[in-house]
């Protein structure tokens, strides 16, 4: 039988037992059974919290490892508890050893809530967050330490009172915090069953302390035992993502992310006021710690977010060019020339000159792809794309682009295009001369068709509509036999340009 199914036989009876020990034994040994009880139970949560961790995926292993060495100093506390019940029935008002303990499991909680190793500068600022969590645990064991040199009176009592109830809620608040903010499923289920376990372990303890204080009765000692049934019972839960439809905002998430490290800074600041009264430079070292220790997290942070920005930025680049470039062959897509025709069009009408648009075919281009293969024909259009390219190189305002397949378009602006029909003769020549071998073409290589439109100066016709005239021109080519350039009549419209 699985642990976590003896949970509702296991959690009733030492409950139900503790309940009665305090209803009905003797003064002389009622606080021994009643930590008896509290650590059979703490005992059984363990084991469900060992279990926890061992079925945990690895990166969340420190989480729940780090919630184990909290219930682990816990067993240490109520068992020098217990020890010191058994030599001493009454009780002691304040029973020194276990503040320790107290406080190294009030850490681990602590250590967890700052915890997000997952990226290296993660790594380092949960390195920061530990020291800081120590530095605050350490500080505050020392005042406590100075407190109860003074002597156990029932005044030191409620100061220690206050205290352990300002770190336990400074640890659960911290908890909510984190919480709120986390972004991954199996994160969110640890985080879930760590704030509700840091607040139980803040209210419970807390009215229980108020109790035995102000009363007689021995009935609060059952509230000690509690927060360690809340957190089996939710270790226990069958495989559960909690509060499933919550997603912390973008916001959220970047608000508690800048509040973590300046929580824990300004907890150490605090305590170091505190102390300034009683060791003037451990004060300071702390306070110097807390300032260096902030300092240093936001210059990592920093450091990394200007690289992360850096590369955004090299990465955006990068996108833009292969959004606007063919990738065969270099030379820009179909995107990357609708935006140039459409800027050299408005550039026109501003400088009233003309341009003239060219749509290059490959002939028999299928042919060519049957008989050397795909390959081959990708080569094929390497060659022919540098020919337009080195071409155009040449020329000033003349930019080619691959249109699609084995069409490509050159846009001739400027000078270009006073003499683009003879331009365009030389570069279909330019491509015969490659002397690319197609048995299956009339010329036995590789040819190319062209259909030119060009648009007058001062002319507004929309440059879509050129693109349109150029490639009605190919087929004219392509019909009078292949291998040669066919000029498309333009009407001119005195309509505004619409480019
Ligand atoms: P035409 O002379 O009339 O232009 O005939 P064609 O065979 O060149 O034209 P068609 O449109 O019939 O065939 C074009 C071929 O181009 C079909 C397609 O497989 C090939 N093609 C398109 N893009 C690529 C490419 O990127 N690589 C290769 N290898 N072939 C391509
Ligand atoms: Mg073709
Ligand atoms: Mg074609």
């Amino acid at each position: 039988m699985r642990v976590q199914n003896w949970t509702p036989r296991i959690y009733p009876p030492l409950l139900l037992g503790h309940l009665g020990v305090l209803l009905w034994v003797g003064e002389r040994r009622i606080l021994a059974c009643s930590y008896a009880f509290v650590l059979a139970i703490l005992g059984f949560t363990v084991l469900l919290c060992w279990r926890r961790l061992r079925l945990s995926v690895r990166h969340n292993r420190p989480l729940w490892g780090l919630l184990l060495l909290s219930l682990a100093a816990q067993c240490a506390a109520f068992g020098l508890l217990l020890d010191d019940a058994l030599r001493h029935p009454q009780g002691t008002l304040v029973a020194f050893d276990t503040t320790f303990y107290f406080c190294l499991s009030e850490l681990a909680l602590l250590i967890a809530a700052a915890y997000s190793p997952l990226t290296r500068v993660r790594r380092w600022t949960t390195g920061l967050d530990s020291v800081l969590a120590c530095a605050i645990v350490a500080l505050f064991y020392a005042l406590l330490r100075q407190l109860l040199g003074g002597g156990a009176t029932e005044a030191t009592a409620r100061t220690l009172m206050w205290m352990f109830d300002g770190i336990a809620l400074f640890v659960a608040l911290f908890a909510t915090l984190r919480f709120v903010a986390v972004q991954r499923a199996d994160e969110r289920r640890f985080y879930f069953v760590l704030m509700a376990y840091a607040w139980a372990e803040a209210l419970l303890p807390a009215i229980h302390n108020r109790f035995i204080l102000s009363s007689e009765s021995y009935l609060p000692e059952l509230l000690l035992g509690l927060p360690f049934v809340l957190l089996g019972l939710l270790l226990s839960r069958r495989r559960k993502v909690w509060l499933r439809r919550y997603r912390p905002g973008r916001r959220t998430r970047r608000i508690t992310a800048s509040l973590r490290p300046l929580v824990l800074s300004l907890a150490l600041c605090l305590l170091s006021f505190a102390e300034l009264g009683q060791d003037r430079p451990l004060a300071i070292a702390a306070l110097i710690l807390a300032v260096v220790t902030y300092g240093t997290r936001t210059t990592v942070l920093l450091a990394y977010h200007l690289a992360v920005e850096e590369e955004l930025r090299r990465l955006r680049r990068d996108l833009h060019h292969r959004s606007i470039h063919d990738e065969l062959t270099g030379l820009l897509n179909r995107t990357g020339f609708r935006q140039v025709l459409r800027r050299t069009g408005q550039e026109a009408v501003r400088t009233r000159r003309g341009f003239g648009v060219a749509v290059v075919d490959v002939d028999n281009f299928k042919a060519f792809n049957d008989t050397y293969g795909h390959l081959a024909g990708d080569d094929c259009l390497s060659l022919v794309a540098h020919a337009l390219r080195s071409e155009a190189a040449r020329r000033a305002g003349v930019v080619a682009a691959r249109y699609g397949g084995e069409e490509f378009v050159l846009l001739m602006s400027g000078a270009a295009a006073d003499d683009a029909e003879a331009w365009t003769q030389q570069l279909r020549e330019h491509v015969q001369s490659l002397q690319i071998r197609h048995l299956n073409a009339p010329l036995g290589v590789v040819t190319v068709s062209a259909g030119l439109a060009l648009m007058p100066a001062g002319a507004a016709l929309a440059s879509e509509k050129l693109l349109r005239a150029a490639d009605d021109a190919l087929y004219e080519a392509k019909r009078a036999g292949r291998n040669q350039v066919r000029v498309a009549a333009v009407h001119v419209l005195p309509a505004r340009l619409t480019a």
